[in-house]
């Protein structure tokens, strides 16, 4: 049986000097050699169909038995639905201490309230990267567009030095995404990191990650440079995608492994891809539902402070 996340459970070489000699070098670095090292696919792994909050039909691919976590990223949950009935209930109310909660929306909208007063609209084409820190205590309920509810919703871990900061919201409509085309017809739209030259609206977050959605139109490589350690994976949701020389098939987890570019070229398209990656943190995780701490003792006042109704003060 699954654990409920949303829902609240009580349970150069050198050249020669000569060569240089008419060459302004004052001042200027020797680049460093850069050699190319291509990540591959180490492992696919499908989703496991699940519900959450008041009953959402969604699935569950990271953060499922077969795959806990994949640090820095806690949680990736597929919503995907042309059944309003499937959906429309939402998740009511439910507390979060931590960590990152990022939705990203490609069809249908979600409207977000909180405990402290905020709220907005993450809509098609949009995203919402939300830091809740020390705690809050939301609502997200989806709301119908055409009858499309389409999208992501990614957690990604903080650092136990920044578990407790407070929070923050950063609402992403679709002109905030840096984008640009790809390819017949494609686009990539980036949320965080800088992916060729596109720097993503999201700067500063202590995990450094990468995340964007790529649209492939057509058979033509897509290759992102990703920092040699970063953590990495990428969802197919549409079509089919050959990363590295590995065919990954829709509605599939490829954990890439190490290395410093990726490449992607559609086999089937049109095709639909999220990309992340993140620095790994290294520390414990403590998971209990909507917590993710670094100790039990953290997971308990969590529950302590949620209880008492102070999960979101200082
Ligand atoms: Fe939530």
């Amino acid at each position: 049986m699954s654990v409920s996340r949303r829902v609240f459970l009580a349970s150069g070489g050198a050249a020669s000097i000569g060569a240089l000699a008419a060459c302004r070098t004052e001042g200027m670095a020797t680049p460093a050699a850069v050699s190319v090292t291509p990540r591959r696919v180490l492992t696919t792994l499908a989703g496991m169909a699940t519900s959450d909050g008041a009953g959402v039909k969604l699935t569950r691919v990271i953060g499922q038995p077969a795959l806990k976590n994949l640090d820095p990223f806690i949680l990736l949950d597929r919503l995907f639905s042309d059944d309003p009935s499937g959906y429309v209930a939402g998740f009511p109310d439910h507390p979060h201490r931590g960590f990152e909660t990022v939705s990203i929306m490609l069809d249908g909208k979600i409207r977000h309230k909180d405990s402290r007063g905020n709220q907005g609209l993450i809509t098609g084409g949009g995203a919402q990267w939300m830091t809740a820190g020390r705690g809050i205590v939301h609502s997200e309920m989806p709301e119908q567009d055409k009858g499309l509810l389409s999208g992501f919703q990614l957690w990604v871990n903080l650092p136990a030095n920044e578990k407790m900061c407070p929070q923050f919201y950063q609402d992403l409509g679709p002109e905030k995404l840096a984008h640009a085309a790809l390819g017949s017809g494609g686009a990539v739209r980036v949320i965080s990191g800088t992916i060729n030259g596109l720097a993503g609206p999201v700067r500063m977050r202590p995990t450094d990650p990468m995340l964007a959605t790529l649209a492939l139109a057509d058979d033509k490589p897509f290759e992102i440079e990703v920092p040699e350690g970063h953590t990495a994976f990428a969802f197919v949701h549409a079509g089919s995608v050959a990363i590295g020389d590995t065919v990954v098939p829709d509605n599939t987890l490829a954990i890439l492994s190490p290395g410093n570019r990726v490449r992607f070229s559609a086999r089937t398209a049109p095709a639909g891809v999220l990309f992340a990656a993140g620095r790994p943190l290294r520390e414990p995780i403590v998971q209990r539902g909507p917590f993710v701490m670094n100790t039990e003792a953290e997971i308990q006042k969590a529950f302590a402070d949620y209880r008492a109704g102070i999960l979101d003060k200082a």
